[in-house]
């Protein structure tokens, strides 16, 4: 349940981010999390909402992207998209992969009044 975790640091960053805006209302906050991050949607938002209870960010609608997961073969240099977590490339077969995509975790962008 790492979720819970997240959800309080990215609370801190919304209610941040609407003090310095003056916004009284925050309306809706676009998450991108990667793929590797493993986040359960209803879990994170259930958790934000927890956290942000009794804050200007309450009753904000919560958009969750999940970006999937991209790595770059190093022995062909293939960049592939990594499909039922097979670590491997698509095209040789080489298991010496680097991650390009699907450890993010950040907010895109927060909505308010
Ligand atoms: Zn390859």
């Amino acid at each position: 349940m790492h979720e819970i975790g997240i959800a309080e640091d990215l609370s801190l960053i919304v209610l941040d981010a609407a003090r310095k805006e003056n916004l009284s209302k925050v309306t809706k906050v676009n998450i991108s999390f990667g793929q590797l991050v493993q986040i359960v949607p209803d879990i994170f938002e259930f958790a934000f909402r927890e956290t942000v209870r009794k804050t200007v960010a309450q009753d904000a609608e919560i958009d969750i992207e999940i970006i999937p997961v991209r790595m770059k073969c190093k022995n062909c240099g293939t960049d592939f998209q990594v499909k039922e977590y097979l670590f491997a490339c698509s095209v040789c077969r080489s298991t010496d992969v680097e991650i390009i995509n699907g450890k993010e975790l950040f907010i895109k962008s927060i909505e308010g009044e």
